[in-house]
């Protein structure tokens, strides 16, 4: 047992064996460092990602028979990290976060004395950052601390799916026995996350009874036709169960009216008599920007632009609203620089919970003793990671100024990153509201965007800019190490003349998700463009007059 106990960290906290472990993590932080390069957007070369490369990897595997040196373990894991993405200021695709230091710190801590965030015996560490994050959060927004609940989960999907089960069970508590009612709708944006279809099939609600509402030019939830459709469904005895309001779509920011859909739902409630409507602020992408609530735009502590305050500005007004949506979420690994997976999922009404939480019969070895106050049976995992002590250790280090300039920055970044590309780009359109995320589309020629969107061209034309737009993809996508642009084939839905099906157009992203993505960047990512279309438009012109001669 000698030689097994070496794997484990001391018992008795004696310097030999820390300064080991100590030299295990120096080897690693050094070799990484080694791999970075701020030219690129990888560590390292990136593997040859041949057809078989992962057959290969499937038929090389196995399990050692003898452990191997953990100098060995340290090589093989390095040999992984080797071309994998790093967030630097090259990568502008997605939201994907590069961790904090203090909540790298925050997740080592978690580690190290692995508490169980299921049960406060088992996990003391967590169960009180996750408390303490709860209530931080939801004063922060405007639900009262004193009945509002929160625990992390898997994601802002996570979140998604448990506001939906709580939706159910609120409704309908005999649910839990008998299945789920057959007559329960639920109502999102067609551009909401496909979170909720995922939902609704887990539920066993079923996808075709989520009702897709049209989504306005500024990509939030059209209104008009979600009081249409729910009004629809109760006409033919359904049950509107559900409405799922996005806090900034993911690809393009749109942000829900949650004032105009709390209002539509109380009026539905009270004409016709039925059930209180779930509401959910899929926040997953936009939560952090509540950290404006309360910023003085008058004497602007922060001394943020003109441009940047007056966005800044509009999201307080959306956002001081999200205290009346039942539940939401903060994706820290999102806009809040966290490592995966430090989503908290916050309920308005901790009352909600008692439907969905466990029997004390149901979990005989854990909770309801004399000793431990704190048990989460109410939620979908079992034994949970303690990652409340990331997002605290990160809300500690920056603070809400901190976060405010973070986030300020992605707009700065943004706005210039318009300015920059339309004035350099002719046949390019920038078709989003500024925010975090810009989505552009180019055009062989001319722009023609004002047709596209007003349904004035055919789902031919509406297709060949799409084809025109994925094939530019294609070839900014293999000079991604330079620059790593994102992408998304369904930026909006637009009518054509000749068709009554509704097209989703494609569109490049940029998202300035990185710290180290400021405005001295923003003439190098348009160069880049601008670069690679001249490329593309002189070889793709070139082959159309092969093709046709
Ligand atoms: C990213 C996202 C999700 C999913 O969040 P995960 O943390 O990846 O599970 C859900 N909704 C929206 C609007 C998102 O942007």
């Amino acid at each position: 047992m000698k030689e097994i106990q070496k794997l484990f960290p001391s018992m008795d906290g004696n310097d030999f064996q820390r300064e080991e472990l100590l030299s295990y993590f120096k080897t690693i932080l050094t070799k990484i460092d080694e791999l970075k390069d701020p030219n690129k957007l990888t560590l390292g070369e990136m593997p040859e990602y041949t057809a078989d490369y992962y057959n290969r990897v499937i038929q090389n595997a196995d399990v050692p028979v003898r452990g191997v040196a953990m100098e060995e373990v340290i090589q093989k894991l390095l040999k992984l990290v080797e071309g994998h993405r790093y967030v630097n200021r090259n990568y502008v695709a997605n939201a994907a976060p590069l961790p904090n230091i203090a909540s790298i710190i925050g997740n080592l801590v978690m580690v190290l004395v692995n508490g169980n965030n299921l049960w406060d015996v088992e996990g003391q560490a967590a169960a009180t950052a996750e408390i303490e994050v709860t209530s931080m959060l939801s004063k922060l927004i405007g639900y009262d601390e004193s009945i509002s609940a929160g625990y992390t989960t898997w994601g802002g999907q996570g979140a998604v799916f448990n506001s939906l089960r709580l939706a159910i069970a609120r409704y309908a508590p005999f649910s839990n026995q008998h299945g789920v009612p057959r007559n329960l709708y639920c109502f999102c944006s067609e551009l909401s996350h496909y979170s909720l279809y995922k939902s609704v099939e887990a539920t066993g609600i079923g996808v075709e009874n989520m009702i897709r509402v049209k989504a306005n030019a500024d990509h939030s939830m059209n209104l008009e036709d979600l009081k249409e459709k729910m009004e629809h469904v109760i006409a033919k005895g359904g049950v509107p169960l559900y409405v799922l309001a996005t806090m900034g779509t993911t690809d393009t920011f749109g942000i829900d009216d949650l004032v105009g859909i709390k209002r539509i739902a109380e009026e539905l409630e009270r004409t016709y008599g039925i059930n209180s409507i779930y509401i959910h602020a899929d926040s997953a992408m936009g939560g952090m920007y509540t950290f404006f609530n309360d910023y003085d735009f008058e004497s602007n502590p922060l001394r943020l632009e003109e441009n940047v305050l007056e966005v800044l500005k509009s999201y307080q007004q959306k956002f001081k609203h999200i205290k009346l949506a039942d539940s939401m979420v903060f994706d820290f690994h999102k806009l809040g620089q966290t490592p995966y997976t430090t989503s908290l999922f916050l309920i308005k009404n901790r009352e909600n919970l008692k439907y969905v939480d466990l029997d004390a019969a149901e979990t005989p070895y854990v909770g309801n003793r004399g000793y431990g106050s704190y048990h989460t049976g109410y939620t979908l995992e079992c034994s949970r990671m303690g990652s409340a002590l990331a997002i605290y250790a990160s809300l500690l280090a920056f603070g809400i100024e901190g976060y405010q300039e973070l986030l300020a920055n992605y707009i700065r970044v943004n706005i210039a990153f318009r300015e920059t590309l339309t004035k350099e780009i002719s046949n390019v359109v920038v078709t989003n509201e500024v925010s975090p995320i810009t989505t552009f589309r180019f055009y062989p020629e001319e722009t023609k965007w004002n047709d596209e969107w007003n349904g004035h061209l055919t789902l031919e034309d509406i297709m060949e800019i799409n084809q025109f737009n994925d094939e530019f993809a294609e070839v900014i996508g293999a000079e991604r190490d330079t620059v790593f642009f994102g992408n998304t084939k369904k930026q909006r839905l637009v009518e054509a003349a000749n068709s009554n099906k509704r097209i989703a157009v494609y569109a490049h992203k940029f998202f300035a998700i990185s710290p180290y993505t400021t405005i001295e960047e923003v003439d190098r990512y348009v160069g880049f463009l601008k670069e690679h279309l001249e490329f593309f438009l002189k070889t793709r012109r070139r082959e159309n007059i092969i093709i046709r001669s």
